[in-house]
């Protein structure tokens, strides 16, 4: 067996048979790969990681994302050891997201973990950028996908190619819906039409997927970082870069101090900030009016970081990673992110995307106010960007979205035809 699968909380083992839970508690199972030495692929893209990530063959994808050591944003910055993770389109620095963000790292093993377990077809919740990478990669390969998105997101749903995309379903949700609510249809749309659920955070193909940031970044630097910098929304992105780091000590070369995580959050809806601040396993969301709630997602600029229901408290999730690395949350607002998505594209000469801002701009407090030092290596995880220099350079297929209501059941018995795309 190439993987097997481990729950954080009771420290069972099992083999994947494609179900996120263990039997015994919430834990978040993660993968333990049999060789503990990583070896790359000689291949261009994420595949040459293909060892550390559970799946038993690859797809014919290649895109990558690039890290680099900052000239610009650091001089500015004052840090010397400032390296940036571009996942996104940047040619001249062989950055090739297609659809413009990290969420493209977990769709190709996800839907290659998907065919090893002779799954056909997934069913998928959206804010956005992860609807354009399952969307691309599933056109790519002819795989059968059904995207759920909140309508706010409809217009950002294309992917990058002239392809077929006739087994691609994009469902937006009617009216005042936010990503949960995506969430929720699809938990309960793959119930009525039998399709996979995909799992979000539970899924280790997506976390392993996205945990190739900390790889990527570990080969280039011959060492882990000091710090690892990023917006969150749900935090998987963070568990993801805690669950490589965990890996990469274990192989030995390249040091074995775990990097602080600094986690990021869009004010004015922050509640993995509001909750680590006042060093609670739990969020307080539950204690706030729900039409609260939703006036402060409106009002955040980077929409993909609305999650209301992130893995935060769960075993071995964000909290448990915090714990583990001494990391950090803070929040900035969005003229904060604003100035520093300008910032960064003056200084580093290429366009970043909202919540790519908002983790720059968490970066910029953070050097500020002197929490990171000068000297220290920092990996900046720049979520997305490039999305002008994308739109000018390949073709855009805007993907039509179905507007329906917010509840499957409905949807789901006056339009049967939902389900032939299970098939
Ligand atoms: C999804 C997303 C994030 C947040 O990622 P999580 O780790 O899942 O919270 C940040 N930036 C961009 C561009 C994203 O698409
Ligand atoms: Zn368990």
């Amino acid at each position: 067996m190439k993987y097997s699968l481990i729950c954080p909380s009771c420290g069972q083992k099992f083999s994947d048979n494609y179900l996120q839970v263990c039997d015994h508690d919430a834990g978040l199972v993660r993968t333990v790969y049999k060789n503990q030495k990583l070896r790359l692929k000689p291949v261009k893209g994420i595949w040459k990681f293909q060892e550390w990530l559970p799946t038993h063959h690859s797809l014919s994808t290649n895109g990558e994302l690039k890290v680099f050591k900052s000239d610009g944003l650091s001089r500015e910055l004052g840090l010397e050891n400032l390296f940036l993770a571009f996942n996104g389109y940047y040619p001249e620095r062989q950055a090739s997201l297609k659809t413009g963000t990290f969420k493209e790292l977990e769709a190709p093993p996800t839907i290659a973990r998907a065919l090893d377990k002779n799954i056909q077809s997934l069913c998928i919740a959206s804010a956005g950028n992860t609807a354009r990478s399952f969307a691309y990669l599933a056109a790519l390969t002819n795989f059968n996908i059904v995207i759920i998105i909140p309508s706010e997101a409809k217009d950002q749903i294309w992917i990058p190619t002239n392809r077929d995309s006739t087994n691609v379903r994009l469902i937006a949700l009617n009216g005042n819906t936010d990503y949960f609510d995506a969430i929720s249809f699809a938990n309960k749309f793959s119930t009525l039409s039998k399709i996979t659920n995909e799992g979000g955070a539970r899924n280790v193909a997506r976390r392993d997927g996205m945990g190739i940031v900390m790889l990527e970044a570990a080969v280039h630097l011959n060492r882990l970082p000091d710090h690892y910098i990023q917006a969150v929304g749900s935090g998987t992105g963070g568990i993801a870069a805690y669950e490589s780091s965990l890996r990469l000590v274990k192989d030995g070369r390249f040091g074995s101090k775990l990097p602080q995580l600094q986690l990021i959050q869009n004010l004015p809806f922050t509640p993995m900030v509001d909750a680590w601040k006042q060093n609670s396993r739990h969020l307080f969301l539950d204690q706030i009016d729900e039409k609260e709630i939703m006036n402060n997602i409106d009002e955040i600029s980077a929409k993909v970081l609305s999650n209301r229901h992130p893995p935060y408290s769960i075993p071995g999730g964000v909290y448990d990673c915090l714990k583990a690395t001494n990391g950090d949350m803070h929040g900035v607002t969005n003229q904060e992110a604003f100035s520093a998505g300008k910032l960064f594209e003056d200084t580093e000469g290429i366009d970043i995307v909202p919540a790519a801002a908002v983790g720059v701009a968490g970066l910029i407090k953070l050097a500020e106010e002197g929490k990171i030092g000068a000297k220290e290596i920092i990996l900046m995880n720049v979520t997305g960007g490039g999305l002008k220099r994308l739109h000018e350079d390949l073709p855009i297929q805007y993907i039509t979205p179905e507007i329906i209501g917010k509840e499957p059941e409905e949807t789901y018995s006056e339009n049967q035809e939902i389900s032939v795309v299970s098939t």
